[in-house]
């Protein structure tokens, strides 16, 4: 089952008295499961197709379905509990929160399920932080982590919440490249050991190397895809 499906995607955004056609008819799907690279110079529509695949944003026209659900018709609060749920978000500049320590940010997005209690949060926090290698550092602060490891951080906050998918905007651009590799390898890993799709934007052609999947899009349109149903 796919748990991305885009129907005719376009997007565009008016910059003063000029439209942008960001993403111009995109179709294609993603199965649940899979390791998907998006991948394209600077400005040509990633960080847009990301916002609309994580429903924080919407199209200007066609659909969206996640999971089988058209996204549309809900409202901002379904659309909320959905992103929740479903979804976790890793990014370019990692967005720990400075003055929270690594256990503090993962625990951070746990805080709005209350249906679990306090200590089920802290037994999901170390769970990810051993997932990801950094239990020994769950009493630093970010600026006590290397780029890296607080990328670690943000992988572990996105994973707390158990979500369907995680999408990561250039995870590694901030990184050099044996750190983003690392990076690469660790959500690779997580991918197989817990099945969770992972969806990440990248102009780095050896980060597109170690992708399952690999959606090639330029100036708001698919120029390629390898092994993606169109
Ligand atoms: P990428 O992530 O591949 O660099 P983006 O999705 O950020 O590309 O941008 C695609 C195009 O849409 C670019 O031309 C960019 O300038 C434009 N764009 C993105 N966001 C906005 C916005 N909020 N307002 C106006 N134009 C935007
Ligand atoms: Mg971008």
């Amino acid at each position: 089952m796919s748990i991305v499906r885009l129907e005719n995607i376009s997007k565009n955004y008016l910059l003063g008295e000029q439209q942008v056609q960001a993403l111009k008819h995109i179709t294609l799907s993603i199965e649940d499961g899979a390791f998907v690279a998006i991948a394209g110079p600077s400005g040509s529509g990633k960080s847009t197709l990301l916002n609309l695949i994580g429903c924080i944003d919407t199209p200007s026209s066609g659909k969206i379905f996640i999971s089988g659900q058209d996204v549309s018709g809900q409202t901002p609060d379904e659309l909320s509990e959905l992103r929740a749920r479903t979804i976790g978000f890793v990014f370019q500049t990692f967005n720990l929160f400075p003055v929270l320590s690594a256990e503090e940010n993962v625990e951070y997005p746990l805080l709005q399920f209350r249906e679990l209690d306090a200590a089920e949060r802290r037994s999901r926090v170390s769970r990810y932080l051993d997932v990801v290698d950094l239990s020994r550092f769950a009493k630093h602060r970010p600026n006590q982590l290397s780029g890296g490891q607080r990328q670690r951080v943000a992988i572990a906050r996105a994973l707390a919440t158990q979500p369907k998918m995680v999408l990561a905007d250039e995870p590694t651009a901030n990184l050099d490249h044996k750190t983003g590799g690392g990076i690469l390898q660790l959500m690779k890993d997580i991918n197989g050991r817990f099945k969770t799709t992972f969806i990440f934007s990248t102009h780095d052609s050896r980060v597109m190397d170690m992708a399952e999947y690999l959606i090639r899009i330029e100036d708001g349109q698919i120029a390629a895809s390898e092994g993606i149903k169109p």
